[in-house]
Parts: C-alpha cells; sequence; structure tokens
C-alpha cells in the first residue's frame, strides 16, 4: 500500500479518510480537498502497467462569456510517476489545478 496523499496540496499527516460504500472517502484537513479511493482497484497506468502512481487535481474548464475559461470544477486524476514525470514535476511546484487536453471550444 503507497502512501496516502493529498493530491492537491501534498498533505501526508492530516487526512481523514470514511468508508463510503466500497469506496474510501479521503478528506484532506490542511486545503479541504475531498477526493475518493476504491481499495479493490488502485490506478494502474494505462501505458506501462505501473502502480506508481499520483494523484493530481485537474481542472474542468467551462467557457464562459467573451473568451475567458473558467475553471468550475476539479477533479483528482492519477499520473505515472515515469510516463508523466514532467507533468508532475511541474505540478508539484505550483500545485495549480492541471488544465485539461482538450480545452472547450465554442
Ligand atoms: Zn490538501
Ligand atoms: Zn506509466
Amino acid at each position: 500500500m503507497d502512501e496516502l496523499q493529498c493530491p492537491a496540496c501534498g498533505e501526508t499527516e492530516s487526512l481523514i479518510g470514511r468508508e463510503k460504500g466500497e469506496l474510501i472517502e479521503i478528506t484532506c484537513e490542511t486545503c479541504d480537498q475531498r477526493w475518493s479511493r476504491d481499495p479493490n482497484a488502485l490506478p494502474i497506468c494505462e501505458r506501462c502497467d505501473s502502480d506508481d502512481m499520483e494523484g493530481a487535481v485537474k481542472a474542468i474548464v467551462e467557457k464562459s462569456r467573451g473568451s475567458q475559461l473558467s475553471i468550475v470544477a476539479t477533479q483528482v486524476v492519477y499520473l505515472c510517476r515515469s510516463c508523466d514525470e514532467s507533468i508532475l514535476a511541474s505540478y508539484r511546484i505550483g500545485r495549480s489545478p492541471l488544465m485539461p487536453d482538450q480545452l472547450p471550444t465554442q
């Protein structure tokens, strides 16, 4: 079992897990990020089959009036520590949500 880490702020200590059906819902006391984890289906990299994954927060954006993109929600995604190494490296610095690969078009 790998260590639990808040995908939003990197906290590893102040995390509260609560069972919610099949899932465990985790709340970070430091930044209030909430996410759930399926203990029977740990994230695995589709490309290299590694389970050495790290959580990150990804933004869900919508185009608001004009051409401004605004973040309407966030989701937790898992990135592979080897395939997505460069994305993770820059994510760890600022911990601002990752932008979607495809931005909505008009
Ligand atoms: Zn946090
Ligand atoms: Zn991989």
